[in-house]
């Protein structure tokens, strides 16, 4: 409220702040706020008030933008249905039988619902893109370093990325323009100037060169999903955009690539809760027994198992063998990419294999849920920039996400690609459980 009534006195006295003055923004609950809790949905950080705020949170005070909360996600940022929550679960507002996606799922389905405008979410292997896609929203992860990662609770540093989640793609690009730039307090903060992105939404995609990638269009995607995509590509071949297959052969690789680098960063990253520094402590006779208590108790099965699986990773005998193998696939991976981005402007694929899945249908699976994530993983693995905007709904009238992939810095051409897919998707069905506000626009 304080927050609310200083936006309307900085409008009353003609103050200008940015585009999300007096805008209700929610949180990713694991980026740091000054005076609010910050839990990351973990035991581990019970009563941790973070004595900063993160870069972005900053930024969007200093727009004029109103924190009206922090989101539920997956313990850590480990998961993709929100049901790793030291909280509870997180349900989809278009049928609570399903889940939002994770691990951003509080903020899509905050979004969704209309109880915040827009939100931050973050993405480290689709967290911000399949959630998007399964709440019905926009959901966008930039390239690596265009937004501050300070202040974020780190999963895995070099994919970590803060992104906007919106009702619409201007929405995403007013949000990212007030919290993307250089920051010195992020070593891996880009340093060019963020250009304004705004007028590309309206450039259309005549002429673009668009490549549907093979491996992401066959196997194993919802058959329901691949039919909206399709018809998504003959309304793009029909606005003047060249549609051709591009194949990314290395890309197979990056699901099982990714668990193995993301693991291995967060047995490093997750080593400082050791009950001295932040929230939880459970007491021992010596303070190797009061740590391992503390992580005993503090971390849920998921997070543990991502430290087992990195440190095993990293261990001296099997390094090589696992987390350098994973490194090299993911240049591979790189490779595979620069190369289609000589023939194509943009790569485009469906955003998450299948739309929401039944609440505790793939809790019990890792490998089911890990395969949430086949289609958004590659962006995480190159830095480059993705977006999923909803074009549909499948015959359970849940939504279907469509994913355009640029190179890295290349926004501009992302936006205006996904300006042009939301125009032909003309996508207005809303959530079953969502704020009469929503429901009327
Ligand atoms: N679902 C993926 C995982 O569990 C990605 C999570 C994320 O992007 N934060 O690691």
């Amino acid at each position: 409220m304080r927050g609310a009534e200083a936006a309307d006195a900085a409008f009353a006295a003609g103050e200008v702040q940015g585009p999300l003055q007096g805008i209700p923004v929610a949180l990713k609950d694991n980026m740091c706020t000054r005076g609010m809790p910050t839990t990351c949905s973990s035991k581990i950080l019970d009563g941790y008030e973070p004595p900063y705020d993160a870069t972005v949170a900053a930024r969007l005070r200093a727009g004029g933008a109103v924190i009206v909360g922090k989101t539920n996600l997956d313990e850590f940022a480990m998961g993709s249905s929100t049901e790793n929550s030291a909280y509870g679960p997180t349900f989809n507002p278009w049928d609570p039988a399903t889940v939002p996606g994770g691990s951003s799922g509080g903020s899509a389905a905050a979004v969704a619902a209309g109880t915040a405008l827009v939100a931050l979410g973050s993405d480290t292997g689709g967290s911000i893109r399949q959630p998007a896609s399964l709440c019905g929203i926009v959901g966008m992860k930039p390239t690596y370093g265009l937004v501050s990662r300070y202040g974020l609770i780190a999963f895995a540093s070099s994919l970590d990325q803060i992104g906007p989640m919106t009702r619409t793609v201007a929405d995403a690009v007013a949000l990212l323009e007030t919290v993307a730039g250089f920051d010195p307090l992020d070593a891996t903060s880009y340093r060019g100037e963020v250009p304004s992105f705004g007028r590309s939404l309206e450039a259309g995609v005549a002429g673009l060169r668009i490549g549907v990638v093979t491996e992401l269009t066959s196997e194993g995607i919802d058959s329901q999903v691949l039919g909206a995509v399709t018809s998504m590509l003959d309304d793009l071949a029909e606005a003047g955009a060249d549609i051709s297959e591009v194949s990314l052969p290395s890309t197979t690789y990056g699901l099982p690539a990714y668990y193995l680098i993301a693991p291995a960063e967060c047995s490093a990253n997750l080593a400082r809760f050791d009950g001295v520094r932040y929230g939880l402590r459970v007491e021992g006779e010596t303070t190797e027994e009061m740590m391992a208590r503390t992580r005993a108790e503090g971390f849920g099965p998921e997070v543990v198992r991502r430290v087992l699986l990195g440190t095993y990773a990293l261990s001296a005998g099997y390094y090589d063998a696992f987390y350098g193998r994973a490194l090299r696939v993911r240049t591979l991976i790189r490779r595979d990419f620069e190369r289609a981005y000589e023939d194509v402007d943009v790569l485009v694929s469906p955003t998450s294999p299948t739309t929401a899945f039944a609440v505790g249908e793939r809790a019990a699976d890792p490998l089911a849920m890990y395969y949430s994530d086949v289609c958004t993983i590659p962006s995480n693995l190159t830095g480059d920039p993705g977006i999923s905007v909803p074009i549909g709904v499948d015959d359970a009238g849940l939504p279907i996400g469509f994913q355009v992939m640029a190179p890295a810095l290349e926004e501009e051409r992302l936006f205006r690609v996904a300006a042009e897919v939301e125009r032909l998707a003309a996508f207005s069905a809303r959530p079953a459980l969502a704020t009469s506000e929503v429901v009327a626009s």
